[in-house]
């Protein structure tokens, strides 16, 4: 029987912090769908379209997994694509609060899926989107924290010219 699980996300925009929980989980799993998520409550810099399109470049080398953007329910999601876990990753204390209560929540609206956490390698650690983003828009070097399409995604659409 496959092993399928979802990976969700804004990815707004994809980190090398996310490539390489996504490339963890592909070993483990037979098919990994990366949800790109399309919540409209959260302002995204980058519209679905983009972000699937970055995913897709960075993630072409590991053949099991799917990109597709997601909106609705997870748990949904999940459903519809016959898998029976989620992953996410875990960065330090502060992502543990909100993660048990998303967890906790899609337990409640089916038990039948389980998420698994895969602990973040220490030198991704201290790094989201969000930082990303702002170190980005002041002209901070972020070359060794996003795949390189993702960087120069990142100075066209803050149209900033690299040092
Ligand atoms: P969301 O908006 O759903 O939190 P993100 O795109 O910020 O989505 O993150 C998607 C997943 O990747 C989350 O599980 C998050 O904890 C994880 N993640 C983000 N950055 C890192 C990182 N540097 N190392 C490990 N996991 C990370």
């Amino acid at each position: 029987m496959n092993k399928i699980a979802v990976c969700p996300g804004s990815f707004d925009p994809i980190t090398n912090g996310h490539l390489d929980i996504i490339t963890r989980a592909a070993k483990v799993f037979d098919v990994l769908y990366v949800a790109v998520l399309n919540n409209s409550s959260k302002k995204s810099l980058f519209d679905v379209e983009e972000r699937i399109y970055l995913m897709e470049q960075v993630t072409k080398h590991l053949p099991n997994v799917r990109v597709e953007s997601a909106s609705g329910l997870l748990v949904d999601y999940a459903k519809e694509k016959e898998a029976d876990v989620i992953v996410r990753g875990l960065r330090a204390i502060s992502d543990f609060e909100y993660e048990m209560q998303i967890t906790s929540m899609n337990r409640v609206l089916d038990d039948h899926i389980e998420t698994f956490f895969i602990m973040t390698s220490s030198q991704y650690s201290f790094l989201s989107s969000s930082i990303v983003k702002e170190v980005a828009q002041y002209n901070g070097n972020i070359a060794e924290l996003v795949p390189p399409v993702v960087h120069q995604a990142l100075l066209d659409k803050l149209g900033i010219q690299e040092k």
